[in-house]
């Protein structure tokens, strides 16, 4: 029997699988390529690098929310909520930071412009679009980084890191879910009431303001007019049944 590949992202895999033989571990989706990420993965994480200027500019808004929260309770309150702001600063200097280390590593295999001492100049909007670009332009050069060198922090202390693109890639969904959990309560979100057509799973949603749909279960998105149509094909065929 061949060896089973599985998604490097093991437990948190989108369409993760408990092990046969041990049902308390949870492991990743089986794969056809030695190492990488499934396709629902793969998806995520495309969304999560397009995601990137939102989610900071996101986290800004979120930090100018906390500081007019802070300005009202001053006159009542001894203890203030410095950390949640401090937590938001450090998520957007992360985000900025990584967006970067990869966008660099992947345009330089890509023999596409990356100046990295222009951007270091330039606002976080103009260096997280650019970013954007060249890591959805070059996701599968992404994915196949070999022992990159990067420095980062890592526990407080600023060091060396020696990574793959499949780290980068853990690196960056675990980067939107913090900045989604931590400015995720700001957007209303409406559930849709019919299935994915895609999984199946009751799982769609739509942002307050976005006109894509979303499903939450394969990260599949939707048009309008696709949502539409698949909802009048639900309908023929329950009225088939
Ligand atoms: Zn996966
Ligand atoms: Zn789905």
């Amino acid at each position: 029997m061949p060896e089973l590949h599985r998604c490097y992202r093991g437990s948190r895999c989108t369409h993760h699988e408990t092990d046969p033989d041990y049902p308390t571990i949870k492991r990743g989706a089986p794969i056809n390529a030695a190492e990488g990420l499934c396709d629902a993965c793969t998806r995520h994480l495309r969304q999560a690098i397009v995601d990137m200027p939102r989610d900071y500019l996101d986290l800004e808004t979120t930090i100018a929310g906390t500081r007019d929260g802070l300005r009202q309770l001053v006159a009542g309150t001894p203890e203030l909520p410095v950390p949640i702001s401090l937590t938001i600063a450090s998520v957007q200097a992360e985000l900025l930071h990584e967006a970067q280390c990869w966008a660099e590593s992947t345009a330089e295999v890509l023999g596409v412009w990356w100046d990295t001492q222009k951007t270091q100049r330039s606002r976080p909007g103009v260096v997280l679009e650019r970013a954007k670009h060249v890591l959805t332009g070059g996701l599968s050069a992404f994915l196949a980084l070999r022992n990159v060198v990067h420095t980062g922090w890592v526990f407080d202390c600023w060091t060396t890191l020696d990574r793959d693109g499949l780290d980068g890639a853990l690196v960056l969904l675990d980067l939107h879910y913090r900045a989604r959990a931590l400015t995720g309560q700001r957007r209303l979100v409406n559930h849709l009431p019919v299935p994915c057509p895609n999984c199946d799973h009751m799982a769609l949603i739509r942002e307050d303001g976005d006109e894509t749909i979303e499903c939450r279960a394969c990260a599949q998105r939707y048009t309008q007019d696709e949502y539409e149509r698949s909802c009048t094909l639900l309908a023929r065929v329950e009225r088939a049944a």
